[in-house]
C-alpha cells in the first residue's frame, strides 16, 4: 500500500487551542504524523511517496474560490494588523444569527470562515493544508490507476473543513477533494468516516447529490463536537435524500458497540455500490485518546481493518484525528496492516 506524506505538514505548527474556556496546547502536533509514518516504517509498510502537485482545479471543485483567498492571505493579513508578535491567528467575533459575514477586516474574514476556536493559523498553515490536499490526490491516482488501497497521510486533516468553513483542525477537506477528483473521472465514491467525531463538513459538502455517498460513525453530538451536526436525522435533502447517513454513538462506546455501526455502515456502502470507498481514518476513537470518548483499543484497529476489507472495495484512506500519541501509531498501523492482510 503506497503511503503518501510530505515534511512540509511541519509547517503548521501552533502551541495553543482554546478549549472549555482555556487556552490549552495544541492536540494537532507535527509529532502525530510523524508517530505514524514511524509505525508503518516499523511494519515495513509503504513504500512511502512524495505528493504529485495537482494546483487549485481540484481544490477548488469543493471549496468557494473566496474561502480559499482568504486561507491563502489570512496569514499576512494578521501580521499586517498585529504584527509578528501574535503567532497563532484566532478568530474572536462570528457573525452569529442576524448579522452579517464580512472579509473587511482580518478579524471578519476568520470569523466570516471559522466555527471554532481550535484551529489557528499560522505562518505555514495554507502550505500544509495545500499539500495535504495533493496528498490525498496522489493517493486518490494510485487507486484510480487501479491499486488496491493507499494512504494519505494527511496533516492538517479534513473532514471538518466544508465548501466556505474551517474548523476542526481541519482547512482543506483532504477526502472530500479526493473523492470529487475521483468522480469527475468517472468514479462512483462513497465515503465512510471512522473519526471518532461527526464528518460535518464531507457530510456538507455532498448533501444535496446522489451521486457520493457519506457515511460517519461518531460520537453523538448532543454530547460531543462538533455539536451542531451529525444527528441521525440528517439524511441528505433534495437529490441527496437517503445518501448520507449518520451513527452516532453514546459517550464510553467500546468495540462491542461500535463493530455493529460498522457493519450497517458497510452495508449501506455496499448497497450503493461504488466504485471506490475512501475512508477519513480517525483513530480518536481510542481508550484514553484526549479529544475522544470511545473506548476502542489494541487489537479492535486490527478488527476494523480487516472488516473494511471484507467490503471488497478499492480504498482510500485518509488521516483525520487521533491524539494519544502512545498508541497513535500502532492504531493506524493495526487498520492499514489488517487491511492487507485482508
Ligand atoms: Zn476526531
Amino acid at each position: 500500500m503506497k503511503i503518501v506524506t510530505t515534511p512540509l505538514h511541519q509547517a503548521h505548527a501552533h502551541a495553543h487551542e482554546f478549549e472549555g474556556g482555556r487556552l490549552i496546547p495544541a492536540k494537532d502536533v507535527p509529532a502525530r504524523a510523524e508517530l505514524v509514518l514511524d509505525a508503518l516504517r516499523a511494519r515495513g509498510m509503504g513504500p512511502i511517496i512524495q505528493p504529485q502537485h495537482f494546483g487549485m482545479v481540484p481544490v477548488l471543485r469543493v471549496h468557494g474560490v473566496e474561502f480559499v483567498h482568504m486561507l491563502e492571505q489570512a496569514w499576512g493579513r494578521w501580521v499586517a494588523k498585529y504584527g509578528y508578535e501574535v503567532r497563532e491567528a484566532f478568530p474572536s467575533a462570528w457573525p452569529a444569527r442576524g448579522m452579517r459575514a464580512s472579509t473587511e477586516d482580518v478579524e471578519a474574514a476568520l470569523g466570516t470562515f471559522c466555527f471554532d476556536t481550535a484551529t489557528p493559523i499560522v505562518a505555514g498553515t495554507w502550505a500544509a493544508a495545500r499539500q495535504a490536499a495533493d496528498c490525498a490526490l496522489t493517493a486518490a491516482q494510485c487507486v484510480l490507476k487501479g491499486e488496491r488501497a493507499a494512504f494519505a497521510l494527511t496533516r492538517p486533516p479534513g473532514h471538518h473543513a466544508a465548501s466556505e468553513l474551517y474548523g476542526g483542525y481541519c482547512f482543506l477537506n483532504n477526502a472530500a477533494i479526493a473523492a470529487q477528483s475521483m468522480a469527475d473521472q468517472g468514479r462512483r465514491v462513497a465515503i465512510l468516516d471512522v473519526d471518532m467525531h461527526h464528518g460535518n463538513g464531507t457530510q456538507a459538502i455532498f448533501y444535496g447529490r446522489d451521486d457520493v455517498l457519506t457515511v460517519s460513525i461518531h460520537g453523538d453530538p448532543a454530547a460531543f463536537y462538533p455539536h451542531f451536526a451529525g444527528f441521525a436525522d440528517e439524511t441528505g435533502d433534495g437529490a441527496g435524500e437517503g445518501f448520507n447517513l449518520n451513527l452516532p454513538l453514546p459517550a464510553g462506546t467500546a468495540w462491542s458497540g461500535w463493530a455493529p455501526a460498522l457493519e450497517t455502515a458497510i452495508a449501506r456502502v455496499l448497497a450503493f455500490a461504488p466504485d471506490i470507498l475512501v475512508v477519513p481514518l480517525g483513530v480518536d476513537t481510542h481508550l484514553g485518546d484526549p479529544a475522544g470518548g470511545f473506548r476502542l483499543e489494541g487489537a479492535d484497529y486490527k478488527r476494523m481493518g480487516a472488516a473494511l476489507a471484507r467490503a471488497g472495495l478499492p480504498t482510500l484512506f485518509t488521516m483525520e484525528g487521533g491524539y494519544r500519541l502512545d498508541t497513535l501509531g500502532s492504531a493506524v498501523a493495526d487498520v492499514l496492516t489488517a487491511f492487507e492482510g485482508g
